[in-house]
């Protein structure tokens, strides 16, 4: 374990922000996460695969690469119980379950990032949240090295929110998840986004939960810019929820615009929505800009500044505030 001086951090951010990490290591197993954490550092973050990051400034203190993998399981009648180690990559992961018939994160496949990060924000995608899986994490606390384990109780998770994203924010390192997966009678949820027409058109009517995952493959793959190619964190912004009455108002004014009730009583508008309605779809400010498949995507068109694309963020939040009284939030940390 070597720790490094003004890393260049540029190629762990899918952004591809360039930036430096004061102090920079990686870390491959508890034992020396704990050491790391042991260490006299006034700051010190997290990093999985920088993919919900946004790189405003360099990094100060130091930055921790969590690269802790590992696997172990448990099986019951009709589940299994796997425990994934947090630097584990998360797609990877999904394609192990679909091929072993563990039913659960199908509908989660190409989410970019780590096992470990998988908590901080509740990751969800077509109809699924990572709380519909998660049986607990181990974390351990950034200044004691202390290890506490968290239930899907004391995780607080939320819509793309969590105990980690408040209280507990830039406290711990989850160093493991522990999942409960089917091994058969799997619940399949097709009833979201493109994923039935997709099905369909491929001639799948009684599908496998390795079809599901191939649909959601294929939609995304479609739908968003690969990172590789052209820098981004996916979504920037969360949906918004509003009361129902305030969304009456939008509706008398807006007769088209998306919704989808929530549980809570609450409606859920699509933030992409309100943001090409604003006239930001496909628009490029100098190097940034939004996607122009996706407008709650904002991207990399290469050598832009963490600035550039947090000051376009805000004039995003600030045209979406006037035109429709809703205010935006970024998904996505800003460092
Ligand atoms: P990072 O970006 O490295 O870190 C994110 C935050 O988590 C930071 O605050 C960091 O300090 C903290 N963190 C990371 N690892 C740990 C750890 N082990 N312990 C404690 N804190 C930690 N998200 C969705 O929810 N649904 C989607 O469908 C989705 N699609 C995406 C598509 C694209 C193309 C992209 C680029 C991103 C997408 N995301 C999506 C966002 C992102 O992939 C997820 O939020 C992912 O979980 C981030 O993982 P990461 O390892 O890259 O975390
Ligand atoms: P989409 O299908 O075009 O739908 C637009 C939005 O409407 C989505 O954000 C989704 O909200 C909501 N929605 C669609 N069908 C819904 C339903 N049946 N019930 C409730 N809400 C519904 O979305 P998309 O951009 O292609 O993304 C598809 C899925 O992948 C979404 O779940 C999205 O969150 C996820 N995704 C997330 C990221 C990220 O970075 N966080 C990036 C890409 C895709 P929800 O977002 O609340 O699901």
């Amino acid at each position: 374990m070597q720790i490094s001086q003004n890393e260049d951090i540029q190629n762990y951010n899918t952004f591809g922000l360039s930036a430096k990490a004061e102090h920079f290591v990686r870390i491959s197993n508890v034992q020396e996460a704990r050491a790391i954490c042991l260490l006299d550092f006034e700051e010190k973050r997290v990093l999985g695969g920088g993919s919900n990051i946004l790189f405003a400034n360099n990094i100060k203190g130091l930055l921790i690469k969590n690269e802790i993998k590992g696997k172990s399981l448990r099986h019951f009648t009709n589940k299994v119980q796997i425990t994934v180690g947090g630097g584990v990559n998360w797609h990877e992961f999904v394609l192990w379950a679909v091929e072993h018939d563990f039913g659960g994160v199908e509908n989660l496949s190409l989410i970019p990032g780590t096992v470990g990060a998988s908590p901080i924000q509740n990751i969800g995608a077509y109809g699924v949240e990572l709380k519909d899986v998660f049986v607990k994490c181990k974390a351990l606390n950034l200044k004691t090295g202390k290890s506490r384990t968290f239930t899907k109780k004391t995780c607080a998770f939320g819509y793309r929110d969590s105990f980690f994203k408040n209280e507990g924010k830039g406290k711990w390192l989850i160093y493991e998840v522990t999942f409960t997966l089917t091994k058969n009678k799997h619940r399949k949820n097709t009833s979201y986004g493109a994923i039935q027409k997709t099905l369909e058109l491929k001639g799948v009517s009684h599908p496998t939960i390795s079809d599901i995952s191939e649909a959601v493959i294929e939609i995304r793959t479609s739908k968003l810019p690969d990172p590789k190619k052209i820098g981004n964190c996916g979504s920037f912004f969360k949906n918004p929820e509003v009361e129902a009455a305030f969304f009456q108002k939008l509706k008398s004014n807006n007769p088209n615009i998306p919704s989808y009730p929530m549980p809570s009583g609450k409606i859920k508008v699509p933030a992409g929505w309100l943001i090409e309605q604003c006239g930001w779809k496909g628009k490029r400010v100098g190097n940034t800009g939004c996607y122009k498949h996706q407008a709650l995507v904002l991207v990399n068109h290469g050598g832009a500044k963490g600035k550039e694309v947090s000051d376009l963020a805000h004039a995003i939040i600030e045209s979406v505030q006037q035109k429709f009284e809703i205010r935006l939030t970024p998904e996505v940390n800003l460092w």
